[in-house]
């Protein structure tokens, strides 16, 4: 019999990644293409089946070769209907029946959830998770995205909202503007963005060294700045990185003090700064986790880099299917 692939695709505001996957969880293929916002969004499907069809062919294979397309959408989705509640960066109207469109447009079974909660799969399957069947994700990215998974199961919430970890208020009185409308979530502050913004706030607030200079002459740091700032001994962007690493540890110890997973993964390009942000963060942790917690529960930094996303959504429909 044909061995068959799946479709994993990871849908993002800018570019969409997309790959085909053995039923074991190897990427066969792998590519990116822009994400198609024009006609409120009604080409983004569209796009995406062209490109998985030109893939094949290219491969010298069919759609046949396929048991069926996963899908990670960023925004909160109803797992059982695949409705997008509404994705406001893609164009999409709201409830938005991606899961449908999905299968009418590729003839496919197809199954898809939030793009935090693929990639938390992602991780559980091929990645940090290591079989681990209680894990929690986070990706740091531009935002912070996070995915709990329950003896295997993603947790959905009564909205599709579970694992929003990024808004976890941490600063209750003030804080910085949200775009989720709140303020003070934690990815105003570990975050990329809540990166650059303490260390913007701490040049202008007359802190000097390396990382003050770089904002003083260019106008502007990245996220890595600061943390090359840091482990070259800049006093200011220690301090930005203890500041992060203080609210993340503190907020990932409530996390554990209530679902005490086997293991939190830390994912998304903010992680890359590796045990510089890993080792300050579980310093944290520590301090405020249950003591039974601390003893069992252990934080590690993802494996999949930018592939979790494909890799989970594959998982999606790989389970779906029961394959
Ligand atoms: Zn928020």
């Amino acid at each position: 019999m044909m061995e068959k692939w799946l479709a994993g695709i990871d849908l993002g505001g800018t570019s969409t990644k997309l790959a085909f996957l053995s039923l074991c969880g190897e990427i066969m293929d792998k590519w990116e293409i822009p994400t198609d916002h024009s006609e409120k969004g009604r080409n983004i499907v569209l796009n995406i089946v062209k490109s998985i069809d030109r893939r094949l062919h290219e491969l010298g294979e069919g759609r046949e070769k396929l048991a069926g397309v996963g899908m990670g959408a960023p925004g909160p989705v109803d797992h059982a209907t695949g409705v997008l509640y509404n994705a406001v960066n893609l164009g999409l109207r709201e409830n938005y029946p991606l899961q449908a469109i999905l299968e009418r447009e590729t003839s496919l079974p197809a199954a898809i959830d939030n793009d935090a909660n693929c990639a938390a799969l992602g991780e559980m399957w091929m990645g940090a998770g290591d079989g681990a069947k209680d894990l929690v994700c986070v990706t740091l990215g531009t935002g912070v995205g996070g995915g709990v998974i329950a003896n295997g199961h993603i947790l959905q919430g009564a909205g599709g909202a579970a694992g929003e970890i990024g808004h976890i208020t941490s600063v209750p009185a003030g804080g910085a503007q949200c775009n989720c409308g709140k303020t003070g979530c934690l990815e105003t502050i570990a975050s990329a963005t809540g990166i650059v913004r303490l260390a913007m706030e701490a040049a202008a607030a007359g802190e000097k060294g390396r990382l003050a200079d770089m904002i003083s002459n260019t106008g502007i740091v990245s996220a890595k700045d600061v943390f090359d700032c840091a482990s070259g001994g800049d006093a200011a962007a220690t301090r930005v990185v203890d500041e992060v690493a203080f609210h993340l540890g503190l907020a990932l110890a409530n996390i554990a003090n209530t679902l005490n997973p086997e293991k939190i993964v830390l994912g998304g390009g903010v992680s890359r700064a590796g045990d510089l942000l890993l080792n300050k963060v579980k310093e944290q942790f520590a301090r405020y986790a249950f003591e039974r917690v601390r003893e069992t529960t252990t934080i590690a930094l993802a494996t999949l880099g930018n592939d979790a996303g494909v890799i989970g959504a594959a998982w999606l429909v790989k389970k779906r299917l029961s394959l």
